[in-house]
């Protein structure tokens, strides 16, 4: 392979991941016709320590997604006077926990039941907060998974927009072990009947695949950090 390819940047450093990260979107781009800046870098933080997070900010990274709303507050309520911070909420959502998350994120990926609805557009009033939500699509109907069910997707998204609540797009998490590519595609099917522009999907196993078929938000932890739970921790520096 030629020494300029973004597959030989430094990956033993999370600077050097998080640039061959950027490189592959944009590669992915270029390959499916779209400019590299339609497409939106999340950093999936969880379980992080705060080496990691002051190392990906020092190299520029600035939108993160978290599955907890707990586990995100002690690992962000210091850092939110950092200008051009975006938190995003990845995690299925407890309604009892709706205004916690409001107050802490800037997006909720995981709208995914009317009562959900409800508990978000009375907490986002109370705040006085402008609120971006997505509606997770549970687009394998796995028993298991959160989501709303492909076919209950739109009643959804007529509800959420009933109460006052902008619903930009949706989000995904195929199933593990299948190929995706059918699931990214139903996303966009959905996105396009309801009007719906943003497009959350792709991980660090399928990123590129997603970008092929639409994705403008990619969610990306282990290919920047390393796998997670393993006792082996990358150097973050
Ligand atoms: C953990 C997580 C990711 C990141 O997964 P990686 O395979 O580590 O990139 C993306 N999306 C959601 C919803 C997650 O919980």
């Amino acid at each position: 392979m030629a020494s300029s390819s973004p597959d030989q940047a430094n990956a033993s450093s999370l600077a050097g991941r998080l640039e061959m990260v950027r490189a592959r979107i944009a590669r992915a781009c270029r390959a499916a016709g779209r400019a590299p800046d339609e497409v939106v870098l999340t950093a999936v933080t969880k379980t992080q320590p705060p080496e990691a997070i002051d190392a990906i900010l020092a190299a520029g990274q600035r939108v993160f997604g978290e599955n907890r709303v707990q586990e995100a507050q002690g690992r962000w309520k210091g850092r939110c006077a950092i200008p051009g911070l975006e938190l995003r909420l990845i995690g299925p959502l407890q309604t009892n926990k709706a205004a916690d998350a409001v107050a802490l994120f800037d997006v909720i990926e995981t709208l995914d039941r009317p009562r959900l609805a409800d508990a978000l557009a009375a907490a986002a009033a109370k705040a006085g907060k402008p609120l971006q939500l997505l509606v997770q699509v549970n687009t394998g109907a796995e028993p298991q998974k959160a989501g709303v069910l492909p076919e209950d997707v739109d009643a959804l998204i007529v509800h959420a927009r009933s109460l006052g609540l902008t619903v930009e797009g949706l989000m995904c998490i195929p199933p593990a072990g299948a190929a995706p590519d059918s699931h990214f595609a139903l996303l966009g099917e959905i996105a396009r009947r309801n009007g719906l522009k943003v497009l959350s999907m792709g991980m660090s196993g399928d990123y590129e695949t997603a970008i092929g078929l639409g994705a403008t938000h990619v969610r990306v932890g282990s290919a920047l950090f390393g796998e997670r739970n393993t006792p082996q921790t990358p150097s973050m520096d």
